[in-house]
């Protein structure tokens, strides 16, 4: 055995090669899952007893054991007694996050190299965790773009970034640092708008309300006025491009709905008549319900968050939940994202599946979870002919659980494989191997 191939077996610890014939030059890289139990997601059947074979990132074919033939030379990947599920996606991340507190100031004098450095861990994390692909609802400049382009060469490792750029705010409002210049009127937001796809965003972010992370001013206050929103909206639809808005307020989540909004983030205040507009328009949440629950002061405690911070954090966390539940019962089509890190530890598991979990809790079916976190993720990011199912001709973005996940959502606390694009990026027969670093750290 050539040291190259003790390296992948090492590295992949509980495949083994049907043959240790190298395929011949251009044929495709074959690696087969073999013995799981495929969940649809679809409201199907489950297929047990199942294989999948991946040709390079695609999956070619799946079926039961008894009729799908596993070629010589594959790689065979064991999942007897797993779930298979498609890699989750998280909608809301930001890899540079940097909150107030104890370790914001640390990154107070953050080079843009040394950013890009922790953004590439971060991804990995967040990857390892089994999250495949990340939407960045706002980062400081370049490096998203550096690192979408670094994962998609494959030489850094992360899951698919979508990335809105910088957020394009307004003088004052939120997530903008006091006494920086913003956009202000239709015409500085049209500029700014254009100035992010111009970079390559694949998103816009705006903020049209104020919210935690701002030490003064109220959450609910409506900042950008309605011929702003309209301007961003329209210019980036132009582009083909969507328009996400950070929303902790009634009347602003109202307008940005009225201005042609794709996407609200949070939704802190939600009553039912405006998730009832919301569904009526398609219009997406994205909750980032983990943020706000009790169990995760610890993780503030950790960073070293201010009393006013959590005061913030705490204050809006009724009326959240309250939120969550009212559009769950209304329909209102939820894609999942968190604002914490992918594979933050919070309450014994990640952000991302505590995240899910909190949705069965607000009123969602398990399988209505875990479509927010992938295929309705996908029609989201408009990729769902890509990714979100485990299905012939998609890439092959797969995690393997414990217990069925459709039965009971703390099965995702059990993921013990990630595949992306047909690359196996994690196969841990233990389940904190390989457990992400806290925080990014
Ligand atoms: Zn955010």
């Amino acid at each position: 055995m050539g040291r190259w191939l003790a390296a992948v077996v090492l590295a992949v610890s509980a495949s083994v090669l049907v043959s240790g014939q190298t395929p011949p030059a251009g044929a495709p890289r074959v690696t087969a899952v073999v013995g799981g139990t495929i969940v649809d997601l679809g409201g199907g059947a489950p297929i047990p007893g199942a294989v999948i074979l991946i040709e390079n990132d695609r999956i070619a074919a799946i079926g039961p054991a008894s009729t799908t033939r596993v070629p010589a030379g594959a790689e065979v990947i064991a999942a007897n007694g797993k779930w298979l599920l498609p890699g989750l996606m998280n909608m809301h991340v930001h890899l540079g996050l940097v909150l107030p507190g104890r370790v914001g100031a640390e990154l107070a004098n953050e080079t843009e190299a040394a950013l890009a450095l922790r953004m590439a861990a971060n991804a990995r994390a967040s990857l390892l965790s089994g999250v495949t692909t990340i939407r960045l609802t706002g980062e400081k400049p370049n490096a998203d773009f550096a690192l979408r382009q670094a994962i998609e060469a494959g030489t850094a490792e992360g899951p698919r970034i979508f990335t809105a750029g910088e957020i394009v705010g307004v003088t004052g409002g939120h997530g903008m640092r006091g006494g920086v210049i913003g956009n202000d009127g239709p015409s500085e937001f049209r500029k700014a708008t254009r100035k992010q796809i111009s970079l390559g965003a694949d998103w816009i972010k705006i903020a049209v309300s104020g919210g935690i992370a701002d030490e003064r001013g109220d959450i609910g206050a409506a900042h950008m006025t309605k011929d702003e929103m309209e301007a961003v909206v329209e210019t980036a639809h132009r582009h083909s491009v969507k328009v996400a808005a950070h929303s902790g307020s009634q009347a602003a989540t109202d307008e940005a709905v009225d201005a042609g909004i794709d996407c609200i983030e949070h939704g802190y205040y939600l009553p039912a008549v405006l998730a009832r507009k919301m569904k009526e328009k398609g219009v997406w949440l994205v909750p980032t319900i983990v943020v706000s629950r009790p169990a995760t002061r610890p993780f503030f405690e950790r960073i070293g968050s201010p009393e006013w911070y959590m005061a913030r954090v705490f204050a809006v966390g009724e009326q959240h939940w309250a939120s969550l539940k009212t559009a769950i019962k209304e329909g209102v089509r939820i894609a999942l994202g968190t604002d914490q890190f992918p594979f933050e530890p919070n309450d014994g598991t990640t952000a991302t599946i505590r995240e899910a979990e909190y949705y069965v809790e607000a009123g969602m079916t398990p399988v209505q979870s875990l479509r927010a976190a992938t295929i309705d993720a996908a029609t989201l990011l408009g990729i769902a002919d890509r990714v979100g199912t485990i299905e012939r001709g998609r890439l092959a973005d797969i995690i393997a659980v414990d217990r069925d996940p459709t039965r009971d959502i703390t099965a995702l606390r059990t993921i013990s494989l990630v595949i992306k694009g047909g690359k196996v990026v994690r196969n841990s027969a233990a389940r904190p191997a390989g457990a992400p670093p806290s925080n990014g750290r």
